[in-house]
Parts: structure tokens; C-alpha cells; sequence
């Protein structure tokens, strides 16, 4: 199989101006002895996507590719390639392109919590080079940031997981989650509404927790068990009391949590961990009387061997997370961006139609 040296994307070129997006040619990072070259079929697009492109996080060196939930087709391995992935191959790839993979939380399936990680877009390489994502026709990754993707899960459908997923995946297996516990998941969005369904896979008990009741009906289709709206019934933090083993929250932002009621619903020793990671300026105030006998944490993306566990439950489980596909281009992302940036989602958008575009 050929095919150009240079990669194809849709760029952000400007924070001003970020939903205005452009196709570009760029030229891919260096190709290292355990890189692999990946034919992108599908991305999710992610919160992230949306802080990055806007400048959110900060200025981010331009032209700007973003996208870190791809799917697509192995067509090149490296000389030293030894992880098991051939050419044509269908793979994953998540927020993450490369860490040391030798310090003790590299070794320890701790990856995203490297030093030296390198996120799938806008972080740069040892050489300089600015990592660029898969609203593109492909990506260059080192092998062992890609997993194979299970035969019955569709791309459209695997490649939200391939972050989102992952990340509200990973607190949930990493604090219990499982039969005999009561786990909330707090914020039903993107991210949120694939944690309920996880949750509930992995055999929890679950609450789902908004500020109305606008997303009752469709959590329970999810498979919640409890609901709370917390604007709607004032005496939640009473009725509720004393309940949840895990909360985990998978809002957007942590300035309308509140840290002073919301422990109150925790079980002594359980957990809030929240998997937000909002504007760059945002701080937290916490008063200790509050917190008393809980703890709280945040999570960041998960590991590779916890994503190939998260693939392994939706296919068992023929989970189907809510997905709406829209065809890749300037006019795509465009629309995408402009959704997100409102919340008119339901739940997450994958960008489909790649042969089509490049
Ligand atoms: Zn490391
Ligand atoms: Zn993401």
C-alpha cells in the first residue's frame, strides 16, 4: 500500500477564529523504528478538542490538528516493531502518542501519569516536532499507543472510548466499581453517559446525577438505577445520604460542584474522583469540613492494558454508546465544534466518512 509523505488534516489556524477550521498539508513527526502509520476510518471528537482549538488551555503552536479518538487501519510498521500489530490491522488510539515506557509508572500501566508523555496532538516531541491528531487521512503513533480494535465493535462506535470512555473507565476500575457497590456518576454528557453505562456493565448499582431531570428519561435508558436531580429536589444531600461507595464526576468544570453538600451522599471512605480538567485558570476552593471521611482525586485518561479491559466489556457486553456520525471536512468539523461548544450532542459525535474527504 502507498501513500503520501505528507499527511492531510483539518486544522485549526487561529484560537480567534477556531471553528473556521482549514485542510491543510502537513508534514508527519519522524518515522521511529516503533512507529506504526494508521489510515484513519473515524475520530471522535472529544471535549479536549474543543479546549485545545479554542486556546482554552492556553496558546497552542498553529496549524493545529486535533482529534485523539482514532480508529483506522494499520498500514505501515517499523523495523522494530514487536507489540503484535501487522498492516491492516484495525486499531485504537487515544490522548496519548508516547511516554518513557521505562520509568516505574510507565512500567506500571500508569502511562498517562508519565513525565515524558506526549498527548496525540499539540505536544511536542523530544525533536521539536508538534504532535498532530486524526481529524486527519492518517497518524504516525508508537505501537504501543495503539490496541486492536474487537471485531464487533463498529469504528464509529469504538472510537469515543478510545478516550472518553477510557477516561471515566479507569476511576471506575480503579475504585471498586463492580457488584455491591452504588456508584454516581455526576454530569450526563459525553462522558458521563458512557461511565452509566459502564458502571452498570461492570454490575454496579448506579446513580445518575444531573441538575434536571431534562436527561432522566434518557439515563434511564442508559440503565441507571437511581436518578437525582439536584436543582429539583433540595433535600437530595438528606435523602441520599450516606450512600455512594464511588462518585465519579464527568463535568466539564469543577466550579459548580458542590464540595461542601455533594460528600454528604458518600459512605464513609468512599471516593470522589473527578476527570475534568477544565480552562487553565480554573482553581478549587475546598473547605476540610466538608471533605470529612471522604477522599477526593483526579483522574487522568487511563492505561493501555485498562483500555484493552474497557474494549474486551463493550464487546462481552455489546455495549452501544450514543453516537451521532458526521462526515470529516471543514464543513463537519465546523458543525461539530459549533454543537459541542452549545451542548447539542447526544452524546458524542464521531467524524465518519474519511475516504470520502481525503
Ligand atoms: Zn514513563
Ligand atoms: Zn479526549
Amino acid at each position: 500500500m502507498t501513500y503520501p509523505d505528507t499527511f492531510k488534516g483539518i486544522a485549526v489556524t487561529d484560537h480567534a477564529n477556531w471553528k473556521n477550521v482549514s485542510q491543510l498539508d502537513y508534514l508527519p513527526k519522524h518515522f521511529d523504528d516503533h512507529d506504526i502509520d494508521i489510515r484513519v476510518l473515524a475520530c471522535g471528537v472529544c471535549g479536549s478538542d474543543i479546549h485545545c482549538a479554542s486556546g482554552h488551555w492556553g496558546e497552542i503552536p498553529k496549524p493545529l490538528v486535533v482529534g485523539h479518538e482514532i480508529i483506522g487501519i494499520v498500514v505501515k510498521t517499523g523495523p522494530r516493531c514487536d507489540s503484535g500489530l501487522k498492516v491492516e490491522d484495525r486499531v485504537g488510539v487515544g490522548a496519548q502518542a508516547l511516554s518513557c515506557l521505562d520509568c516505574d509508572r510507565c512500567t506500571h500501566d500508569n502511562e498517562p501519569y508519565c513525565p515524558n508523555r506526549v498527548s496525540t496532538y499539540a505536544k511536542s516531541y523530544r525533536d521539536g516536532y508538534v504532535s498532530q491528531g486524526g481529524y486527519a487521512d492518517y497518524v504516525r503513533v508508537h505501537e504501543h499507543f495503539a490496541v486492536l480494535i474487537p471485531e464487533s465493535i463498529p469504528s464509529h462506535l469504538a472510537a469515543p472510548l478510545m478516550c472518553g470512555g477510557l477516561t471515566v473507565f479507569s476511576p471506575l476500575l480503579r475504585n471498586g466499581c463492580g457488584p455491591g457497590k452504588k456508584v454516581g456518576i455526576l454530569g450526563i454528557g459525553g462522558i458521563g453517559h458512557m461511565g452509566v453505562l459502564l458502571a452498570k456493565a461492570m454490575g454496579a448499582e448506579v446513580y445518575a446525577i444531573s441538575r434536571t431531570s431534562s436527561k432522566k428519561a434518557d439515563a434511564v435508558k442508559l440503565g441507571t438505577d437511581h436518578f437525582i436531580a439536584t436543582k429539583e429536589e433540595p433535600d437530595w444531600h438528606e435523602k441520599y445520604f450516606d450512600t455512594l461507595d464511588l462518585l465519579v464526576i464527568c463535568a466539564g468544570s469543577l466550579t459548580d460542584v458542590d464540595f461542601d453538600t455533594l460528600p454528604k451522599i458518600m459512605t464513609v471512605g468512599g471516593r470522589v474522583v473527578s476527570i475534568a480538567i477544565p480552562e487553565q485558570h480554573e482553581i478549587l476552593k475546598l473547605k476540610p469540613f466538608g471533605l470529612v471521611g471522604v477522599s477526593i482525586a483526579n483522574s487522568l485518561l487511563g492505561s493501555m492494558k485498562e483500555l484493552k479491559e474497557l474494549l474486551e466489556l463493550v464487546a462481552k457486553n455489546n455495549i452501544k454508546i450514543w453516537v451521532e456520525t458526521i462526515p470529516i471536512g471543514e464543513k463537519g468539523v465546523n458543525e461539530a465544534f459549533t454543537r459541542m461548544e452549545k451542548g447539542d450532542v447526544r452524546y458524542r459525535f464521531t467524524l465518519v466518512d474519511y475516504d470520502k474527504a481525503f
